[in-house]
């Protein structure tokens, strides 16, 4: 079981190195997370020993039965939507929130940050694509949501992320992943007060395509773990 797991991340990360490279980058430049929502812990577990350790849950109640397990031994990201009264059980076990998308929580997760100590490191979720069953900032919106983040001393604005619509041909959410690079160096350009390193882009079906845009983080679920 792990075997074959290690034998696809190989082939994905294969995939990524030459994408990257296509893009003018290092393989290095762009990190990959396994989504493990939907996957039992034990097979976690059996492959934490090669080298796989970054993983991606979008529930809290599943992810906090998968910490119990394996805690630290792992390195946790939230890429769902987080809902306010779930906020508190994750400090100090999630290493990167993906799906910021409300000034609201990012005051909750701001104040128990700062009662904690150090800063907690946010992307924030763009919803590039404009689909209305998807959670993220408007375009429009983020320039002045990114303003009022300058305000919240507690959290970390490490970068964009954003989910593209399902196609068949990964070609056709370039533009998606295009503009959401735009968006962070337009950001980036108006306000040098941002250090908006990471752009979180790309899923199983479409991770080469947002690797050659720019992509720095990639969260890849199915082709690993299905089966
Ligand atoms: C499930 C999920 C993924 C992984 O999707 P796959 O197509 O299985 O690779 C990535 N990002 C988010 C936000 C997800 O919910």
């Amino acid at each position: 079981m792990a075997e074959l797991v290690i034998r696809r991340l190989n082939q994905i990360s294969a995939r990524i190195a030459v994408a990257a490279r296509r893009s003018g980058r290092k393989p290095s430049d762009v990190k990959l997370v396994a989504v493990s929502k939907g996957v039992a812990p034990e097979r976690l577990k059996a492959v934490l020993p090669c080298g796989l350790r970054v993983f991606g849950e979008n529930r809290v109640q599943e992810f906090l039965q998968k910490y119990e397990m394996l805690g630290e031994q792992a390195e946790w990201h939230l890429i769902g939507h987080l809902q306010r009264n779930k906020a508190k059980y994750l400090i100090g076990k999630i290493a990167l929130i993906h799906s910021l998308d409300n000034l609201e929580l990012a005051r909750l997760l701001n104040k128990l940050s700062l009662r904690q100590g150090y800063p907690w490191q946010v992307l924030i979720q763009v919803n590039v694509s404009g689909e209305t069953a998807k959670f993220g900032i408007d375009p429009s919106e983020l320039g002045e949501f990114l303003d009022a983040m300058r305000e919240l001393r507690g959290l970390e604005v490490c970068g964009l992320m954003t989910i593209a619509p399902y196609c068949e041909d990964p070609e056709q959410v370039r533009p998606v992943f295009r503009r959401l690079r735009e968006l962070k160096e337009e950001a980036t350009k108006s306000r040098p007060w941002l250090n908006l390193e990471h752009l979180s882009m790309g899923m199983s079906s479409d991770f080469e395509v947002a690797v050659e845009e720019g992509a720095t983080v990639v969260r890849i679920g199915s082709a690993l773990f299905s089966g």
